[in-house]
């Protein structure tokens, strides 16, 4: 007997075997989905790009950060490292100074270290899988499948944050990881694979969101399960976090700090220096203050001007010169709020 839902369509057994279903309902869905991604896709600069250096690049920016925040850094790095000889060329502080203020500053250093591998090891040929785009330092799983499936049309699924949550609430159950890679690789479109794959990636980061999926206009709500948010799914915990720097100028120039090369964040990177709670109280409440957010901590930052304690160390490094530096994101934002660049 078949069981139908509320609202129409698609008899219940469908909706909760799309995923794993007949090729017929597979079929129906990569339709739907292709079809709808055709009209409703964003024009963002690395559409329709099949150069695998370009996808390379947008691919690496685009982990976990938004697309809003990617575009510009996406344009500027590709004017300032046009191919993977320019990149494997450049020194690691000029492509992270490009970096700067994108955040996950490994990325940038993997980015580079493959980019000389594949120059100096490969004579500048690119790896033609996917399983060999893996081999190269900081290429996953998912990088690796979304170079391979865009730029050289290799059938292999991709998942990431986005694609997983569609495959959880079209099946109506969490998914391990495994199982959200088999069901992604059950669902892809061997036809166009690149399509397919930045077609779930666009219905998850435009319909199907964490919070408030717009199932009204999502293209294949007639094989979801779900239709909403799924009861079992929690939102990461988020902490709260205070935090003080000194903001001190002198002569043109302002007082950095570098990050030592062996820290586990942001290595390298110059950064103003921090103050404790002492020297905050001790120079009353902060010229200004702003909010800043990384991975899952909520950061209340106050920068208080001419307070550097006296042991700080540090270099003072022309206003000029500024703009060169692998600055933190943080530092890039406090700079700016306080015009200084
Ligand atoms: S119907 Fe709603 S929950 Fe299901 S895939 Fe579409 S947007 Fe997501």
């Amino acid at each position: 007997m078949l069981l139908w839902t509320r609202r129409d369509c698609f008899p219940m057994t469908h909706q909760i075997e799309v995923v794993v279903g007949s090729a017929e309902k597979q079929a129906w869905f990569r339709r739907s989905l292709l079809a709808w991604y055709e009209r409703h896709r964003r024009d963002l600069p690395w559409r329709g790009e099949r150069d695998p250096y370009r996808v390379w690049v947008s691919e690496v920016m685009l982990q976990q950060t938004r697309v809003a925040a990617v575009i510009e850094y996406y344009r500027k790095f590709l004017q300032q490292f046009p191919d993977v000889r320019s990149l494997a060329a450049a020194r690691l502080p000029k492509v992270l100074a490009a970096w700067s203020g994108l955040g996950y500053y490994r990325r940038a250093r993997m980015m580079h270290a493959a980019a000389r591998e594949i120059v100096k090891a490969r004579r500048g040929v690119f790896p033609q899988t996917a399983e060999d785009w893996h081999a190269l330092p900081g290429i996953g799983r998912y990088t690796s499948a979304a170079i391979a499936s865009i730029a050289l049309g290799e059938p292999v699924a991709v998942v990431d944050g986005n694609v997983e949550r569609v495959l959880e609430r079209l099946q109506g159950r969490p998914l391990s990881g495994a199982e959200a890679w088999q069901a992604a690789g059950s669902l892809l479109s061997k036809k166009r694979p690149g399509d397919f794959n930045q077609a779930m990636m666009e219905l998850g980061a435009t319909v199907c969101l964490p919070r408030q999926p717009n199932c009204g206009e999502c293209p294949v709500r007639a094989g979801c399960a779900t239709r909403g948010v799924l009861p079992a799914s929690q939102q990461v915990a988020r902490r709260k976090a205070e935090i003080a720097y000194g903001l001190n100028c002198r002569n043109g120039s302002v007082l950095l700090v570098r990050r030592p090369a062996n820290a586990s964040l942001m290595a390298g990177m110059w950064e103003l220096p921090e103050l404790s709670r002492e020297a905050v109280a001790a120079h009353g409440n902060g010229s200004l203050s702003l909010r800043h957010s990384i991975t899952v901590t909520d950061y209340s930052v106050r920068v208080v001007r001419e307070a550097a304690p006296a042991n700080a160390g540090g270099q003072w490094v022309a206003r000029k010169r500024l703009e060169t530096l692998p600055l933190t994101g943080l530092t890039r934002k406090i700079l700016r709020a306080a015009k200084i660049i």
